[in-house]
């Protein structure tokens, strides 16, 4: 008896260990260290300059010819909670953002010697905002107005396929996906995030896979994970779709309740990387994660793993479980950090398959329009302009912690510089300058606001 139950004892904790050690969550495939390069190459360039997106994601449901609202054919306000939880969750404000520890990593900070900007007020790796958007598209390639914001929807039995349930490894449900569903039913990729849902077999453990934004010219040549014309995007399994906390009337499947797993692939898909390095304390290029020994699942208590790595260090804090790109249970994890949001804002800039995605009128609000919000960062703001849209004046708003030399300079939507407007030192506080567009064509404009420490973006427009 007492060896029957060693026994069961034994296959029990083996099988946790299995389970924790070998349970894949996505099934992105690792960069290559071609893409690594060309990427670092180009983050070296980059250097604090933030624009804020609006990326329009198109949904497409795979179904059986299940009613909408019937699993797997997901329905509208599933859908739309899943854009709330990225922009929550890329906004630094997703759910539990509020529990992150009051002494996180700050020792582990110190130690490192991250500068104020990878830091909160109280020293602690702070939790970014990416300013990077979503919105559901409301018109399909052509221009044609969608029925449902946001959704298209595909029954498998029409185009003879099977269905994707029955699919029994990762590598098969990839290649059923990469080479037959994805290139069927793509829509442009320069224009949209293109983002799959399906049903999956249980024996397939990971819950979503993304693309990698190319770099070079020629997409697809630097490694296997890269996007292309007819695979760019995100996979998802229907029920890690969305959050009952913004519609409690979806299908959902614990514990990927929270909506993470298209938080966690829509990093990667813009261009971020596992926080253990895809090894065993291996970097993820990122100097304000810690290094991880492995992933974490479940919900860990912080600190977790202090020391689990050495070189670098990860002590005193550990690993940092609550980062977007770990394993962790969906509730656990609320936050992606500025390194993080500098790969991202690169991979929009320069990724041939994202540097148009932020440009578009494929959504409800028109860009610049109806968007009051500021961007802030250590006390350095830029407001909305105001009127806006406008003809021929609007007033560029905004305030500086600290005297600095300020310049604003103004582009067309071709990204061509048309006037410097400011360029001198100001002292701390609100300061508004006046643009007269007089002489200029009716458009979308960007203004970017630099300082000797930070830069950003907004747009504007101007109609005649
Ligand atoms: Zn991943």
């Amino acid at each position: 008896m007492k060896t029957i139950l060693f026994l069961i004892l034994v296959l029990l904790t083996f099988n946790k260990i299995n389970s924790q050690t070998s349970g894949i969550e996505c099934g992105t495939i690792t960069p290559s260290d071609k893409w690594e390069s060309e990427f670092s190459n180009l983050i070296k360039n980059f250097s604090n300059d933030f624009t804020e997106y609006t990326i329009p994601v198109i949904f497409h449901v795979i179904h059986g010819g299940q009613p909408a609202g019937t699993f797997p054919n997901i329905d509208q306000g599933q859908i739309n909670s899943q854009i709330t939880v990225l922009n929550q969750d890329f906004a630094g404000t997703g759910f539990n953002y509020n529990t992150y520890p009051a002494n996180a990593f700050i020792q582990w900070a110190i130690n490192q010697n991250l500068p104020p900007v990878n830091l909160d007020s109280l020293g602690r790796v702070k939790i970014a905002n990416i300013y990077i958007k979503f919105c559901l598209s409301e018109k399909d390639s052509s221009g044609n107005p969608l029925t449902e914001p946001g959704i298209n929807r595909i029954n498998f039995n029409t185009y003879g396929w099977q269905n994707p349930n029955s699919f029994t490894t990762p590598q098969s449900l990839r290649a059923f996906f990469d080479g037959v569903v994805k290139p069927a039913t793509v829509w442009d990729v320069r224009k949209y995030l293109n983002i799959w849902v399906s049903d999956k077999n249980s024996a397939v453990q990971f819950t979503g896979y993304a693309t990698l934004p190319p770099f070079s010219t020629l997409p697809g040549i630097s490694g296997n994970g890269e996007g292309t014309d007819s695979t760019d995007g995100i996979w998802s399994y229907c029920s890690a779709v969305g959050s009952p906390l913004f519609y409690p009337g979806g299908i959902y499947a614990s514990p990927n309740v929270r909506g993470r797993t298209i938080t966690h692939e829509a990093g990667h898909y813009l261009g971020l990387r596992h926080i253990w390095g895809d090894g065993s304390c291996l970097t993820d290029y990122c100097t304000d994660t810690p290094p991880a020994f492995t992933s974490n699942t479940g919900f860990p208590v912080y600190p977790i793993n202090p020391g689990s790595c050495s070189n670098p260090s990860n002590s005193p804090n550990g690993e940092m479980f609550m980062n977007f790109m770990d394993y962790s249970a969906d509730p656990a994890k609320y936050m992606f950090t500025y390194d993080q949001s500098v790969r991202m804002q690169t991979a929009m800039v320069y990724s041939p398959f994202r540097n148009q995605l932020g440009n578009h009128g494929l959504c409800n609000a028109v860009i610049g329009i109806n968007n009051e919000s500021s961007i802030n960062t250590g006390g350095y703001i830029l407001y909305q302009n105001y009127p806006n849209p406008f003809n021929p004046e609007t007033e560029i708003s905004f305030s500086i912690p600290e005297q600095t030399r300020v310049i604003i300079r103004i582009y067309n939507s071709l990204g061509v510089e048309t006037v410097t407007l400011l360029n001198e030192i100001k002292l701390p506080g609100n300061h508004n300058i006046l643009w007269n567009a007089s002489k200029f064509p009716s458009g979308i404009y960007y203004y970017k606001l630099i300082t000797e420490k930070i830069s950003f973006s907004k747009k504007m427009v101007l109609i005649k």
